[in-house]
This record gives structure tokens, sequence and C-alpha cells, in this order.
């Protein structure tokens, strides 16, 4: 898989990729992850990417030519399945996106600031535009960092036992059980003892009672 991240920014997405699951990923070739400066796209002696609202209003917007640039630039190389607009008023992230799009080849996801991008990037140019949360955040660098986060990891050989995000929280419809690890006693809190069982069987009965009730605990809207 390819993501290509085209971002006004590119500084604020060095550390997210730049360690642990996300980097082993990438130096293990299973994922490509290329950012772009929007700025190397600019037509203007300043290599400015944003300019003023029409119409007036505060905050800047960003300039549809040197984000068509970007675009028209990286598919002239490769196909994409979907240009991705990070936007708060996008479809709301979930498991099953993210399961989603990990099935894809190539990615582009843009990334907004300021008052957002001009309109016509969203009419013309993109092909899909998801949310991270019903909250505004100062830009999409952050945004994107986690949708490909929630992407990377689901790639066959990111995570070590290849099992793992499969017992993950959603991705059967319910919440993950909880895990413990040693001592199995610390301040006389202990860990179940069905844990320390060694019975397979009667382990993987718990956890899945455990998954159950934290749904219903916690995320009824899930069941
Ligand atoms: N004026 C816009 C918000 C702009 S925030 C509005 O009211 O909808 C600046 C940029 O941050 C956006 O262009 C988008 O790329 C990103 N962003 C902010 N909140 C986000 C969210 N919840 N999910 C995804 N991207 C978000």
């Amino acid at each position: 898989m390819r993501i290509d991240i085209i971002t006004c920014l590119p500084r604020l997405l060095e550390s997210p990729f730049g360690d642990s699951i996300l980097k082993r990923a990438q130096e293990k070739n299973l994922v490509t992850v290329k950012v772009h400066d929007l700025r190397e796209y600019s037509t203007n002696k300043h290599r400015t990417t944003d300019d003023y609202a029409f119409g007036g209003g505060a905050g800047m917007v960003m300039m549809i030519e040197p984000i068509d640039r970007c675009i028209s630039a990286l598919k002239a190389e490769r196909n994409y399945d979907e240009i991705i607009y990070m936007s708060p008023d996008g479809e709301l992230l979930s498991q099953s996106i993210a399961n989603q799009l990990s099935l894809k080849q190539n990615l582009i996801l843009l990334c907004g600031h300021y008052k957002g991008v001009d309109e016509r990037v969203r009419q013309h140019l993109v092909t899909r535009e998801i949310s991270i949360g019903d909250y505004v955040l100062s830009g999409g660098e952050l945004a994107a960092a986690v949708l490909a986060d929630s992407v990377i990891r689901l790639l066959p050989g990111v995570l070590n036992d290849e099992t793992s995000a499969l017992s993950d929280s959603f991705q059967d419809g319910l919440i993950a059980p909880p895990v413990y690890t040693r001592p199995a006693e610390y301040k006389g809190w202990n860990v179940p003892e069905v844990l320390l069982s060694g019975h397979q069987a009667k382990i993987e009965e718990w956890k899945q009672e455990q998954s159950l009730k934290r749904t219903q605990e916690r995320r009824p809207d899930l069941l």
C-alpha cells in the first residue's frame, strides 16, 4: 500500500510515522508513506498556498491551484483508489472504514488548514471526505495521521501477531476484554484466576463474556 499525504505543514507529520509500529511497517516495505509539501506546488514567488476568502470573513482559505498541481503530479505517476479530504463534516471514521481502506493500493490524504480548502477542491478533486470526530482541529495533519494509523496496522505483517488486530475493539462489533500482565498480584490487586489457569477454552469463554459485559456497560449502541 502507498499513502501520499498533502499538507502545507509537512513537519507536523514527521513524528507519527517516525516511530514504533508505523515506522517498522515502512521499513518492512509493507507501506510507503510520502508527505508532500504544498508550498512546492505554489506558483507565486512567496510560495504561498492560501489567500483571503472571497466575500470576507475571518480566516484564510487554501487555494485550489497548488492542490490541483500536487494531485495531478501524483495521478500522473499511478492510479489512486481514493483522494480523501480530511474534514470535520466528512463521513465519521470507523473501524469498518479503516478495514475497507486497508484493502486499497494507493490513497491520497489531503490536509486542510486555516478555514479549510477552496470549495472547488471538494467538488472536483477529491473522491471522499472523512472526519475523525465531531470537533474541530486546527489542521488535517493529525486527522490524517489517525486515519493512516488505523489503516496501516491492519495490513498483513504490520502487527507481530497477525491475529492481534482482529481481537481489538470494534472488529467483531464488541469492545475488547480487559488485559493483564505480570505481576499476578500487585498491592493485593489480583489478576482474574482463570487467566492463570492455562485452560485455553475457559480463558476464551471468559474473554467473550467480558467483551459482551463491557459492550453492554459502555457501548450498548454496538449491540
Ligand atoms: N472551517 C472548517 C474547519 C476548518 S479546520 C469548518 O468549520 O468545518 C482546518 C482543517 O483541519 C480542515 O480543513 C480539516 O482538514 C482539518 N480538520 C479539522 N477538524 C477535523 C476533523 N474532526 N476531522 C478531520 N479533519 C479535520
